[in-house]
């Protein structure tokens, strides 16, 4: 699975750390928040950030910003959807609709949840799109922290859980691990 754009819903402290390490990695990385207005602070959060979110500032514009009503269309070229948004399970529910309704096939989604389960996270979704959904769970700061803890669902095609984790360790440079679905998502 070739990696080569990314989609990150919500750009708060955590969307907004994806995106910058995404960044880093030289992987394209929209940014989508609720207003433009939010992701655009989002964006200048990053580049004032300290310790840097960025390796090399001057690639700050290879973050794009919009808003979830007029900018969706990018999730349709996307290769990886991350949804970051605020901890509230009607609203990730809202938005993993609309992003299997526009998804690229076989693209890969996934939550950044800290503690909603995935059975929970998944209930909505048919079989077929449960197979290309993942929790991704990084760590703040992003560029920073080491571990990033995938959780995965019992329809997952595990070929491609294990080449977003590849993704992960190599270009990313985490420490992939493969979670339960337990309260800490406990390793195997
Ligand atoms: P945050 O409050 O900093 O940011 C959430 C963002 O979501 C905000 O910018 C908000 O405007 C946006 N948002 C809300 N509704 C939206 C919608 N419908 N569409 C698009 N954007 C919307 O939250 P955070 O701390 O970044 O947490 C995001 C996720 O990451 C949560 O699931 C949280 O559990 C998880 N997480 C957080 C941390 C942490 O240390 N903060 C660590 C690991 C995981």
């Amino acid at each position: 699975m070739d990696i080569k754009k990314v989609v990150v819903i919500g750009s708060g402290t955590m969307g907004s750390g994806i995106a910058a390490h995404l960044c880093n990695a030289n992987v394209p990385v929209t940014l989508l928040d609720l207003t433009t207005e939010i992701s655009e602070k989002a964006r200048d959060r990053i580049f004032k950030s300290k310790p840097p979110l960025l390796l090399d500032k001057s690639q700050i514009e290879n973050i794009k910003v919009g808003n979830i009503n007029d900018n969706f269309d990018v999730v349709k070229e996307a290769d990886w959807v991350v949804e970051a948004v605020v901890e509230r399970i009607d609203i990730k529910h809202d938005i993993y609709e609309k992003i299997f309704k526009d998804r690229k096939e076989g693209a890969i989604v996934s939550s950044n949840t800290s503690s909603i389960p995935i059975k929970v996270l998944s209930e909505k979704l048919t079989t077929e799109e449960k197979k290309d959904f993942c929790i991704t769970h990084f760590f703040n700061p992003v560029r920073y922290m080491g571990l990033l803890e995938i959780v995965k669902n019992e329809n997952n095609d595990l070929a491609k859980i294990n080449s977003l984790k590849k993704f992960c360790e190599v270009e990313l440079g985490k420490g992939a691990i493969v979670c339960n679905d337990t309260p800490g998502f406990s390793r195997k």
